[in-house]
């Protein structure tokens, strides 16, 4: 079988130079999020311990997880450096929140992340989602202008966004242009969206709007089809073909979805708190699926709709 080629941004690798892989997300297992409790507080930072050890390199964290020091323990207690490194959080403005904030705006939210994390800069920070209630300040604008200006500092490397429309996108773009004279290093990098086959486009055109104009798509929930589909709906479509591509890739149905995602020149973030699933979840650059069975889980994904964050915001 030959190995397709995964198309992602070449412009995203670690200080050292690695480029940017599958990455690890902190969020979907905090139960509480108004903090993590001790005892859950250990069991993240031992999931990712074990998922550092086990070869990812990319950690997806936010502000509303409250996993910052969990983040920080794991990173500590592997033996990367963290050059090695690709530590991405998000932000979410005052006023906004549904969490116990500590932070009063963007430039103390990046200083505040830096401490909690035990870093010196921050490989991304993104803004978690464009549905700011109008007529509160900060409003978009002046927090896209901030991030600008974290990374004029120095402390982070790339701005990027997350669950952005085309139109939240152009609008970020355009102070981009304005703020710093065409500086494209200054234009969004990454938009992180819910992404599998059940929900193909979280909201219309995202996904080719933000390739042709050098956006690394990241996608959360890539793996929404095996678990989070009700129980009374469990004959869904993809109930035949993910065990039959299984069967034809010798992979398992979770290894299939992720390479399905890396071949549509997306980067899942996942997350497993077992040792085997993590390993496997690393096992996805060394096979491809035929091009024939993408566009059939297109097609076949495209038949049912799922969307399980965010939901009635679209
Ligand atoms: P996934 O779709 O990868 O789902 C992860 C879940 O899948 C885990 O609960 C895991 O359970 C289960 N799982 C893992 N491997 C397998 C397998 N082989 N077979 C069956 N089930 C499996 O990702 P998430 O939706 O959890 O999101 C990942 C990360 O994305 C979050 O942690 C967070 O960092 C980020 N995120 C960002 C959002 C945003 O708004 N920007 C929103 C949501 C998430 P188990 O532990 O039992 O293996």
């Amino acid at each position: 079988m030959t190995q397709a080629p995964v198309e992602l941004s070449p412009k995203f690798a670690t200080k050292s130079g690695r480029p940017l892989s599958i990455g690890v997300g902190t969020g979907t297992k905090v139960k509480d999020l108004k903090r993590a409790d001790a005892s859950n507080s250990e069991s993240i930072i031992q999931t990712l311990k074990l998922a550092l050890d086990s070869g990812f390199f990319h950690v997806d964290t936010a502000e509303c997880y409250t996993t910052h020091p969990e983040v920080a323990e794991a990173l500590k207690r592997s033996s990367k450096k963290r050059e090695d490194l690709f530590v991405v959080t998000k932000y979410i403005p005052p006023g906004n929140v549904f969490f116990e904030q500590k932070s009063t705006g963007a430039h103390n939210f990046v200083d505040l992340a830096l401490e909690e994390l035990g870093t010196d800069y921050l490989d991304a920070v993104l803004l978690h989602h464009p549905f700011f209630k109008p007529d509160i300040k900060p409003d978009l604008e002046t927090a896209w202008k901030d991030l600008i200006e974290a990374k004029k500092l120095g402390k982070v490397r790339h701005i990027g966004v997350s669950n952005f429309r085309v139109e939240d996108l152009k609008t970020i773009s355009k102070i981009s242009a304005i703020e710093t004279d065409n500086d494209a290093s200054y234009q969004p990098a990454i938009n992180q969206i819910e992404f599998h086959p059940y929900l193909q486009e979280q909201s219309p055109g995202i996904v080719k709007y933000c390739q042709e104009n050098n956006i690394l798509v990241e996608a959360y929930g890539p793996l929404t089809p095996l678990f989070r589909v009700k129980e009374e709906e469990k004959d869904h479509p993809l109930t035949g073909l993910l065990p039959e591509l299984s069967a034809k890739y010798d992979r398992t149905p979770a290894q299939i979805l992720l390479r399905y995602t890396l071949q549509k020149g997306i980067l899942p973030i996942t997350t497993s708190s077992k040792e085997e699933r993590i390993r496997q979840s690393l096992e996805v650059f060394d096979f491809s699926i035929d091009q024939a069975d993408v566009d059939k889980i297109d097609s076949v994904g495209s038949t049912y709709k799922l969307r399980t964050f965010f939901i009635g915001l679209f």
